[in-house]
């Protein structure tokens, strides 16, 4: 443990294909303010990511036109999700056999009566001009019908803003929020767009590590041994990706009492709302905690819900002031959601909730299967995820072990050699802030789920 002072140099992580560049440093107990350590003194502590704030690093020598990419997004990682998956489908196309659990989206098409909205939108001339930059006032409403709907939030429709995606929705969420150095706590394992979101926005991403010991959740004594007086965000998904964790009630009320005594802000992720299994008691936080209705932004679509990751709709919910500043920066970036995919958005919203619950018990019974026979693997420990649609087993026990003749240290070489060996593409922990883990979707049909983890457990037999 650090000794509580700042000390001149920081240990830096070499950058790997997964991985961010980015230090190692931990809280100091009496002041608050970050120290740097060793690496194997950190385990389990709070890591800050580089921030790629112009005034914090230096600019790389050369001429203006020698420097070909930018520093800030030349230090953006490509998503290691979308590589994995890239990479089987690839080889799909090449005809090979392989099982794909790279994925983060549901297998089902979309639900005819939101296809059939979206052609009649087509078919019509006014659907073929730009929206207004936040949305269509349609669209708005029927956003906050839903809210009300679903979560029990009254929301009004100048606190929305319709953005390409959830991912759009995350960017500009941080974008207005943070100024550079601004510190983020994002609850690791996380999602893999969260660091690059928040580093471009000049944030600095600060990692908290719940591993599977404790069901992948973070405490609120973890989070308080990470606040510094940068701290102005914290990040709060659930259900997650990666890991399906889901808190419950009491533990939302519990981070949310935290959030709001020390006068932070929470961005909620709330884009798995529909997809929590067994009746889990658990609920949308801002309802839980309406203290924190003037500091809260939500953050959600219809990708998951609906099986609508190709049309790209989701939205942020906020203060109002946030949401002006958020449709601003839309307004020069993207001007608005295409207007067609607007229109299936409506009509899926509008809709009841009869896909997805069909899409859930799909996922149900295939989460079962995958966490059963992940299990019977020696090595492999895969607790029960509560939502989403997401294993996350631990993998340290085939670690340091030889596997086919080649001696596999790390999470990521091991999912390179289970694509090679075994036609299988998974995501390595690497992509999440956890090392050790892989992350399967199970969002594939249940025969390709079988003979998938089949080829695993032989592979490790
Ligand atoms: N949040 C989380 C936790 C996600 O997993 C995803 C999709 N992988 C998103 C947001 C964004 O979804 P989209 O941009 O497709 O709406």
């Amino acid at each position: 443990m650090g000794s509580g002072h700042v000390e001149a140099s920081v240990e830096t992580t070499k950058r790997g294909v997964y991985g961010f560049d980015r230090e190692v440093v931990q809280t100091g107990p009496a002041t608050g303010l970050p120290v740097t350590s060793t690496e194997g003194e950190t385990a389990g502590g709070p890591v800050r990511f580089r921030p790629y704030d112009g005034a914090m690093t230096s600019i790389a020598p050369g001429s203006p036109r020698d420097r070909r990419v930018s520093e800030r997004i030349g230090a953006i990682a490509e998503s290691a999700t979308l590589k994995v998956d890239a990479k089987a489908k690839a080889l799909k196309a090449e005809g090979r056999p392989v099982v794909g659990f790279g994925a983060g989206e549901p297998d089902f098409p979309t639900p005819d009566y939101i296809v059939e909205a979206a052609v009649t939108a087509a078919r019509d001339a006014r659907n073929h001009r730009y929206t207004p930059a936040g949305g269509l006032p349609e669209l708005k409403a029927a956003i906050v019908a839903k809210t009300e709907r679903d979560s029990g939030l009254v929301v009004e429709p100048a606190q929305v803003l319709v953005t390409n995606g959830g991912k759009q929705a995350i960017y500009g969420a941080f974008a207005a929020m943070l100024d550079p150095g601004d510190e983020v706590i994002v609850p690791a394992p996380y999602w893999t767009t969260y660091p690059e979101a928040i580093a471009l926005a000049g944030g600095v991403p600060v990692e908290v590590l719940a591993d599977e010991t404790q069901d992948y959740k973070v405490t609120v004594e973890q989070l308080e041994a990470a606040r510094t007086e940068r701290t102005k965000v914290l990040l709060f998904v659930s259900p997650s990706n990666p890991t399906g964790a889901v808190y419950t009630a009491d533990e939302i009320r519990a981070i949310g009492a935290w959030v709001e005594e020390h006068r932070l802000w929470v961005l909620t992720d709330e884009i798995y709302e529909h997809l929590v299994y067994d009746d889990a008691d658990t609920g949308s936080l801002p309802v839980l905690c309406p203290e924190l209705a003037e500091h809260c932004v939500i953050v959600n679509g219809v990708a998951k819900t609906y099986a609508m990751t190709g049309w790209r709709v989701g939205w942020m919910i906020g203060p109002k002031d946030l949401v002006k500043a958020a449709t601003n920066l839309q307004s020069h970036a993207t001007s608005n959601v295409a207007n067609v995919s607007q229109r299936a958005a409506i009509a899926a919203l509008e809709g009841d909730l009869s896909a997805v619950a069909e899409m859930k018990s799909a996922f149900d019974r295939r989460r079962h299967t995958i966490v059963s026979m992940l299990n019977e693997i020696d090595g492999v420990v895969c607790p029960m995820p509560g939502g989403a649609f997401y294993a996350y087993p631990s993998v340290k026990g085939l670690l340091g072990r030889e596997h086919g003749g080649r001696t596999i240290t790390t999470s990521a070489e091991l999912a390179e050699y289970i694509l090679d060996e075994a036609e299988v593409a998974i995501v390595p922990g690497e992509a999440f802030g956890s090392p050790g883990y892989l992350r399967l979707s199970y969002a594939l049909g249940d025969d390709d789920i079988v003979e998938g983890i089949t080829r695993l457990q032989k592979l490790f037999s």
